[in-house]
């Protein structure tokens, strides 16, 4: 039997004992069907979307790596592109073979599957890229709910660190309001507000205590500096 290079390298991957297989099913991430009594399956993890996103955007209108792209041909420079490019080959080593006998994957039941699969993509190629979760409508997801590296972080990531000590308080000259805003236009005595006022700042800032001699412990009165 001559395969294309997707159905061959399942077939040599997964298995190929010679037992029908019914109810053949193959979906992201999983391929199932009955054999002998058994449901068998192989599961893998989905290229991740992103991966999936950027191949599909970089074969459009690439003639054969458009038509793989979208499952209509067997395409070994497809699957050699993720596989070197991204670390996602449409066969990956990681692929979890199941059954319903005892578990342990390896039985005649899910080799048969994997013949049934392989001859599945060989007729179908866009069988495997499903599995891999290679469709044109997760190329074309703008966000999809998947662990991104923010994601990973640990929790501490985003704990508040210690505050920078704050900046020394701007050194103005006492009655720098008052300089600020200029004649009141108030007058008292024969004199301007704001010039009569000036002596009394000058006084307030020689007895103001010292911010850091204060010294007030959390909780207790506190009186202020400034008169009134
Ligand atoms: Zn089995």
């Amino acid at each position: 039997m001559r395969l294309g290079p997707w159905a061959n390298a399942v077939l040599e991957r997964l298995g190929d004992a010679e037992l029908p297989v019914e109810g053949l099913e193959v979906v992201e991430g999983r391929a199932v069907g009955r054999v002998d009594g058994c449901e068998a399956s192989f599961e893998v993890e989905l290229v991740p979307q992103r991966v999936w996103a950027a191949m599909w955007r970089f074969t459009r209108g690439n003639g054969p790596l458009e038509l793989a792209a979208e499952g209509r041909e067997q395409s070994e420079h497809l699957d050699l592109l993720l596989r070197e490019d991204w670390d996602a080959p449409l066969l990956p080593p990681d692929v979890r073979p199941r059954c319903s006998c005892d578990g342990a994957g390896r039985c005649v039941h899910t080799r048969a599957l994997g013949r049934a699969f392989a001859l599945e993509v060989e007729q179908h190629p866009a069988a495997l890229l499903r599995w891999r979760g290679c469709t044109p409508e997760r190329a074309r997801v703008v966000h999809e709910d998947e662990p991104d590296d923010a994601a990973t972080l640990p929790e501490e990531a985003w704990q508040a660190g210690e505050l920078p000590p704050p900046l020394p308080p701007r050194p103005l000259p006492p009655g720098a309001v008052l300089k600020r805003l200029g004649a009141s236009g108030i007058r008292v005595a024969g004199a301007d507000l704001a010039d009569l006022l000036q002596p009394a700042y000058e006084a307030f800032a020689r007895t103001a205590i010292p911010k850091e001699a204060e010294n007030v412990s959390p909780g207790a009165s506190v009186s202020s500096p400034s008169p009134d």
